[in-house]
């Protein structure tokens, strides 16, 4: 019989890291599930335990409690190379002394000997380096050089590949073209993958599911979308983007906002706090007399323009604005603000 809903191919349990005892934890009771394929981005600001987290799946930090399980079995108890996870790195780790080919060939202990040269050059086809296989790693590019690596790491056939800021070192437009040629590769290979960020436009692109992480603690784990449209709390309705926070008086799929009747996602009573997303208000210039804001200023950023207005009297007083490209107010033209969307309630 099949089994319709197999072990996850990777599952943390309550996993929790104190690296001295008068410091809080760097990681606390982080659980989640990865199946086989998947690709999750770990996302959250500087500090906040997402390398802890990736050194204690791979083996290379002791948990101090919690449990790191594989195909359903704990393990904690072995050694980091017993794990056959593959580890990339912000800064490349390619040994400085070998070429190319040989970097690659490196990890790919289980390989016959005698395919080693051949196979290693069929990763670096994968990853587009095929004519760069006598190279040392300093005749070549950061974005290169990256692709190098994570040719080394999927040719050692790890069964989990842990991405930790890859594409920090890069320059904007190498990092764009770099994640999106890395996230074709993982897939083709069937790869399962954890990327750690701090760069929401990256995890938002390059993951299926998206855990967003504040304080050693996993606060919410989704895909994208849900993740960027119907955010939890303040943090991650901030984190993900800008947002407006507006707080509202619930009844029902209804509420007065500061802004006037609202329509919510779902469903509340009394006093709640609702996020509004600048994409998710309109803004429209309007006679002073029919007005209920007026512009700061205007960020004109090509396909839009992103504006900051303030209104009389309520709170918040300033509110952030995606407007199109053709929406065009200067800074103290009294102007209309219409949320569009429904808001998104948080908690606590
Ligand atoms: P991130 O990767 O999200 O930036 P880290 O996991 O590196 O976060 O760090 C989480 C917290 O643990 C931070 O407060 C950091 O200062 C602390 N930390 C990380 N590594 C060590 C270490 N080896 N010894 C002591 N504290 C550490
Ligand atoms: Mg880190």
């Amino acid at each position: 019989m099949q089994n319709a809903d197999p072990a996850p191919l990777l599952q943390l349990q309550q996993l929790t890291k104190r690296y001295r005892a008068e410091d809080a934890a760097a990681v606390q009771d982080v659980s989640f599930d990865l199946h086989e394929g998947e690709i999750l981005a770990l996302l959250g600001p500087s500090g906040c335990g997402k390398t802890t987290t990736l050194r204690m799946i791979a083996g290379f930090e002791t948990p101090d409690a919690g449990d790191v399980l594989i195909h359903g079995r704990s393990v904690l108890e072995l050694a980091p190379r017993d794990r056959h996870i593959g580890v990339v790195f912000q800064d490349y780790a390619l040994f400085p002394h070998l070429n190319l080919l040989r970097n690659v060939m490196f990890g790919m202990q289980q390989v016959p000997r005698a395919q080693r040269a051949e196979r290693a050059r069929e990763w670096l086809q994968l990853v587009g380096l095929a004519t760069f296989a006598e190279r040392m790693p300093d005749e070549l590019s950061g974005g290169q050089q990256q692709r190098a690596a994570l040719a080394r790491t999927l040719a050692a056939e790890p069964r989990l590949v842990l991405l930790d800021e890859p594409f920090s070192n890069l320059d904007a437009a190498l990092r764009e073209s770099t994640r999106i040629e890395v996230r074709q590769l993982l897939k083709k290979a069937g790869t399962t993958a954890i990327l750690v960020t701090h760069d929401q436009a990256e995890a938002l692109s390059f993951a299926d599911r998206v855990g967003v992480m504040q304080a050693g603690r996993l606060c919410q784990t989704g895909t994208p979308e849900t993740v960027y449209h119907v955010p939890e709390t303040a943090f991650v309705a901030e984190f993900l983007g800008h947002t407006n926070l507006l707080p509202c008086l619930a009844q029902g799929r209804q509420a007065q906002s500061p802004l006037g009747e609202i329509n919510l996602s779902t469903e509340a009573q009394g006093e709640v706090m609702v996020s509004l997303r600048p994409e998710h208000l309109s803004l429209e210039a309007s006679p002073a007399s029919d007005a209920n804001c007026e512009v700061i200023s205007r960020e004109f950023r090509g396909h839009d323009n992103f504006y900051r207005v303030q209104t009389a009297g309520t709170t918040p007083a300033e509110y952030k604005v995606l407007a199109p490209y053709d929406c065009v107010l200067p800074a103290g033209a009294p102007a209309r603000l219409t949320p569009r969307q429904p808001g998104v309630i948080l908690r606590g």
